[in-house]
């Protein structure tokens, strides 16, 4: 008995304290709770809901409808949910936007239905205010945005990594290893898009980044998907991507700089290449002048049975061999260029057939596709037959002892920025009409690495090669402004194609002196060279001709011995002397008497110096070393 009494008291006890938990419950928890009739009424409430809906207690709730409180169009769609639970018999969970108090708040809202014994009697419900938590999504929601589209749109490629594979990339990224989207490449191991000899030191900077350590930015190369490289600029941090430990690396593509880091290193050297072969070839001209002339005048004056003869001969025949290497190095040094005329490339052509016919092998044969038409080119016509020269040559000993065919084509084309992108000597080339003139064999073709040194002074492939053939022509070309593309492979043979640019000015008439053998000349010769042995040697030839002759050491002597000497006709002048150049004393002589003659002579002699005489009136030119016949025409055109 005395237990039924405990027990009823015990549940009173628990009775009390369940009511006193739902008051406090609906009266001071942040949250709206009510209680409606299967008709949609309200008939219990708390205090919340009082104040959302905008009256002072929740007693002024019971019997009335949301239609009460809120436009019939919003409180329409809650009455239809409310009979939605009772219909379904199920909870309703919603996150809704409303108008409470002249303030849009977001709620998060539970509506279920209620029954008594087994008796449904209408609808529970409670609603949160969840529009703090809303604003922060949104905030968060609307800077992922942002920062996706930053990630997008960088041109620079964005990588995540994660216990080593990709989990994220930019499509900057994808195109970058050679893919056309980012999902492509997810899973992948991050460090088999690295060179293998890169690899153990890319690693190092992913532990780095793990251990969030800075990394500099560094070099480094990408192997893509199709197997090529590529050089990038690379910086490796770590990074939360999803939750979870990972490295962000962001990658620029830098093959361009480097390309042009190569091509700079590349013309540095070749011009450092070119002012010590112009230096070497203008002194060794010079001792060649002294051998060649005194080996000339040997001949003349010797008995013309003496067995010396011949000697003579060789040390004649090797010395021009050492003078045609002396004038590829000048060639190739761009200061060897000093008669510009203007000529028709197909006769230039023309003329040298005889001479390129015995200069190939005999199982070459040679074919020409001259074009029909051809504008004029502003060239040193001796230089560009050097050229051609160099460049049959080279076709016939690709060709060897097989047979081939050397192809020589000329032709005139409007090369525009993107054709002359590919060229060599890009440096000061413009767009515009360029004749060009192809040299194209069948011999055995060239790989990379030739390809990559074939201008190279002295580089060369060959057993008895010399390499400067084509050291002597770029240097040409370079000075004549042009540019020249190469075709070739293994096997497959080689074309070279030379743009020279198309001459604006109109064609002038040259007239050409027959030279005459036996020639004598009279009067008084002044020579000046700083060279004793060029005097020397000079001095004897011109006596030769019948020439009295006076000399002077440079150009300020030159001046004086001028001035003293009325008789003198002829000026034979070294362009660089101390004291006073060839060009500066050319000025002083003229201006002692106007039509005064002047032969300038040079063994080496910056173009555009030269290019000053042009149209100045200088009688003509010889270049050092020369031979007796050399001089000997020269002095008859003047
Ligand atoms: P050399 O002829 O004395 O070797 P060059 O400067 O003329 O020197 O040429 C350099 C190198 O370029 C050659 O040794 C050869 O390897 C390569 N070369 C030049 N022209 C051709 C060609 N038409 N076919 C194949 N290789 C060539
Ligand atoms: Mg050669």
């Amino acid at each position: 008995m005395s237990d039924t009494i405990t027990e009823q008291s015990r549940n009173t006890e628990v009775q009390t304290l369940q009511e006193h938990f739902h008051r406090v419950l609906l009266s001071n928890f942040p949250f709206a709770a009510w209680l409606k009739d299967k008709e949609d009424r309200y008939q219990a409430a708390n205090v919340k809901l009082a104040e959302y809906l905008g009256v002072a207690t929740p007693e002024e709730l019971i019997g009335k409808t949301i239609h009460d409180f809120f436009q019939s169009d919003v409180a329409d769609g809650i009455s239809a949910e409310a009979q939605e639970v009772l219909t379904n018999g199920t909870t309703i969970q919603s996150e809704k936007k409303y108008t409470v108090n002249d303030s849009v708040r977001w709620f998060d809202i539970h509506v279920s239905p209620i029954t008594i014994d087994g008796q449904l009697i209408g609808t529970v419900g409670c609603a949160w205010d969840i529009t703090e938590r809303k604003l922060i999504e949104q905030a968060l929601a609307e800077s992922e945005e942002r920062y996706r589209r930053v990630v997008e749109v960088s041109p620079e490629a964005i990588f995540i990594h994660c216990k080593g594979r990709f989990v994220f990339m930019n499509m900057a990224g994808a195109k970058l290893l050679g893919a056309g989207n980012p999902e492509e490449l997810y899973g992948k191991r991050a460090l088999d898009f690295v060179s293998p000899d890169l690899q153990d030191k890319v690693a190092k900077r992913i532990r780095n980044a793990w251990q969030r350590k800075d990394n500099p930015l560094i070099e480094e190369e990408l192997v893509r998907l199709d197997g090529t490289t590529i050089p990038v600029e690379m910086v490796s941090v770590f990074f939360t991507y999803r939750g979870k430990d990972s490295v962000l690396a962001i990658a620029r593509d830098i093959s361009e700089r480097k390309r042009m880091q190569e091509e700079l290193i590349k013309s540095q050297k070749l011009e450092s290449l070119g002012v010590l072969a112009g230096g070497i070839a203008h002194d060794f001209n010079n001792i060649l002048m002294a051998i060649i002339g005194n080996a000339d005048l040997a001949m003349m004056r010797i008995n013309k049975e003496s067995p010396v003869i011949e000697n003579l001969r060789r040390i004649e025949q090797s010395a021009a061999k050492a003078a045609d290497l002396a004038k590829q190095m000048l060639a190739y040094s761009g200061k060897g260029k000093f008669v510009i005329e203007q000529i028709n490339l197909n006769l230039l052509i023309e003329e040298m057939l005889q001479m390129l016919h015995v200069s190939i092998s005999k199982n070459a044969v040679l074919r020409l596709k001259l074009a029909h038409t051809l504008p004029l080119v502003d060239v040193d016509a001796t230089q560009i037959r050097q050229v051609v020269m160099n460049l049959v040559i080279n076709a016939s000993e690709a060709i060897g002892d097989k047979s081939g065919v050397i192809a020589i084509t000329t032709g005139c084309m409007d090369c525009d920025q993107s054709y002359l992108k590919d060229v060599w000597l890009i440096e000061n080339i413009k767009a515009g009409f360029y004749v060009y003139l192809e040299i194209a064999d069948t011999g055995c073709g060239m790989d990379k690495f030739t390809l990559e040194k074939i201008f190279e002074p002295f580089f060369t492939t060959k057993f008895t090669g010399r390499g400067l053939g084509m050291a002597a022509v770029i240097g040409i070309i370079r000075g004549h402004k042009g540019a020249i593309k190469i075709y070739s492979e293994p096997g497959k043979g080689s074309s070279f194609k030379i743009l020279l640019p198309a001459s604006e000015k109109p064609a002038e008439i040259f007239n050409h002196v027959p030279t005459q053998d036996n020639w004598k000349g009279s009067g008084t010769v002044l020579l000046v060279d700083d060279e004793e042995t060029v005097r020397g040697i000079g001095r004897e030839m011109l006596q030769e001709f019948g020439f009295e002759v006076i000399t002077a050491n440079d150009g300020r002597e030159a001046v004086d011995v001028f001035k003293s000497n009325p008789a003198i006709n002829l000026v034979i002048l070294d362009l660089t002397m101390p004291h006073m150049d060839g060009e500066q004393c050319f000025r002083e002589l003229r201006k002692l008497k106007s039509d005064v003659k002047i032969i300038m002579s040079s063994g080496f002699s910056e173009h555009e110096v030269t290019q000053k005489f042009v149209g100045k009136g200088i009688s003509g030119f010889i270049q050092k070393p020369y031979k007796l016949s050399d001089l000997k025409e020269t002095l008859q055109n003047v």
